[in-house]
């Protein structure tokens, strides 16, 4: 029985997840089918195939998407992937949880994402700005300030959001800065962006060790995946006291109970959030998850707690500062053990917060210091967990169904009052 739910278990894909969950939620909100189908996919998705010169002389074609889940609320956010294993069912998985992030948080978005096939590991700074720009002339009917918002993800950063922006403006012939978030400040970037997803992770951990008892001061902590979430997240728990106990990255993973020295570790990592390869005394990612801890976030790939980990996870609260690492069956598993799962819509959203308040900054012209965006995230942040814990209290569902449940409210009451269903 327990093997036959494990296949199960590992055969869902993310989409296939993600809509199980959404099926779920709108059940529960008393929303009927027709919600279910038009919500379970993205209402657009555009595949796009271009050109780019590499160094060599030679011509390389490569696939991108973008899909714009829903726009009843207004338009659609999300960020672009340049990665090998991008597909066509991810990005819209990505663009579905989009949306809900923006619901929980009431952002006047719905949820959108792009992403490239392609591996910038291998690929010199003149071939990813060709690469970047050409994607961009490609979108460029579908996206726009008041359509469609891109922003960094997965092997993206501020530099290439600037080529992007560059491209953009020079196809639409006017400035238009808020085409695109996570952008460097020197054109129109928001202050604290850059730590904004692992700051909303730190608030999450903070907020839910609060209410299981557990003081952050001494708590041991393990992080999986050491890049832009991870690595932040590290620094963060470090500055609060917390032992970080564990981390890793895709080729390793370092374990220490007494706490690992995070601030060298931090200045060993590279921009690809490597760090391990420097140690000859790792474990495993696997062997990672499942060592002695209080709190534990996975903060690299999917799939990564499943029906076969679940049970031997020592950790009492989990927060996903990944998309997607624990599967449905783990969610059940974890949360029937009393495990305290604060899931990725919620944890890992302090990105988009912060690139919703770019946007309002870009649009109004006037740029807050960091102690206000940092302020605003707080409070943005605090309250929406406040929301969605108390959504799976009145409920009796897990904080997974119960997020799903705070995100797709809007957006399904918005497409009533559109008159679409
Ligand atoms: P990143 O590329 O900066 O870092 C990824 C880290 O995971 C690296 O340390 C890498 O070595 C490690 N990793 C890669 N493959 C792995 C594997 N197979 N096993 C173990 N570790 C592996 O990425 P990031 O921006 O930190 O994103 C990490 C996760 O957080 C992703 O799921 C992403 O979607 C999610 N996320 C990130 C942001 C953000 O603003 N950065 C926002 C929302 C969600």
């Amino acid at each position: 029985m327990t093997s036959l739910t494990a296949v199960r278990d590992r055969e869902l894909n993310v989409l296939e997840s993600a809509q199980r969950v959404v099926e779920s939620a709108l059940r529960q909100l008393g929303y009927g089918p027709e919600y279910v189908e038009l919500l379970k996919e993205p209402l657009r998705m555009l595949t796009v195939r271009f050109p780019v010169r590499m160094d060599d002389g030679s011509v390389r074609v490569f696939t991108g998407y973008r899909a714009q889940h829903n726009d009843a609320v207004g338009p659609t956010k999300g960020g672009v992937r340049f990665h090998p294993d991008v597909t066509a069912e991810e990005i819209q998985a990505l663009s579905l949880w989009m949306t809900i992030k923006c619901g929980i948080h009431g952002l006047p978005y719905g949820g959108g994402k792009g992403g490239v096939v392609c591996d910038p590991r291998t690929m010199s700074a003149a071939e990813l700005e060709r690469l970047s720009r050409a994607y961009v002339r490609a979108i460029s009917q579908i996206v726009g300030p008041t359509k469609d918002v891109p922003a960094p993800d997965v092997f993206t950063n501020a530099q290439i959001m600037a080529w992007m922006l560059d491209e953009y403006s020079h196809l639409r012939e006017f400035d238009s800065p808020s085409f695109i978030t996570g952008k460097p400040r020197a054109i129109g970037g928001s202050a604290g962006r850059e730590t904004a997803t692992a700051r909303g992770v730190a608030l999450c951990v903070e907020e839910a060790a609060r209410r299981r008892g557990l003081s952050l001061a001494g708590a041991r902590v393990i992080v999986q995946g050491f890049g832009n979430a991870g690595s932040y997240l590290a620094q963060f728990m470090h500055e609060a006291g917390a032992r970080v106990v564990g981390i890793s990255d895709a080729y390793g993973a370092l374990y220490h109970p007494d706490g690992l020295p995070v601030p060298e570790l931090l200045a060993a990592r590279d921009s690809f959030g490597t760090v391990t390869t420097r140690y000859s005394n790792t474990i495993t990612n696997a062997e990672l998850l499942e060592q002695p801890c209080d709190i534990l976030v996975p903060a690299a790939i999917e799939n990564q707690i499943t029906a076969d980990n679940a049970h031997r996870i020592q950790a009492s609260i989990v927060v996903e500062a990944a998309n997607g690492p624990t599967t449905l069956e783990a969610t059940r598993i974890l949360t029937q053990r009393g495990v305290l799962l604060v899931p990725d819509v919620l944890a890992n959203s302090g990105g988009v917060t912060v690139s919703y308040f770019e946007w309002v900054q870009n649009n109004q012209g006037l740029y807050w210091p960091e102690e206000e965006v940092a302020e605003k995230l707080r409070s943005t942040m605090l309250s929406s967990f406040d929301k969605v814990y108390r959504m799976a209290e009145e409920h009796g569902v897990d904080m997974r169904l119960a997020a799903y449940m705070v995100g797709m409210e809007r957006t399904a009451e918005a497409m009533h009052y559109r008159g679409w269903l």
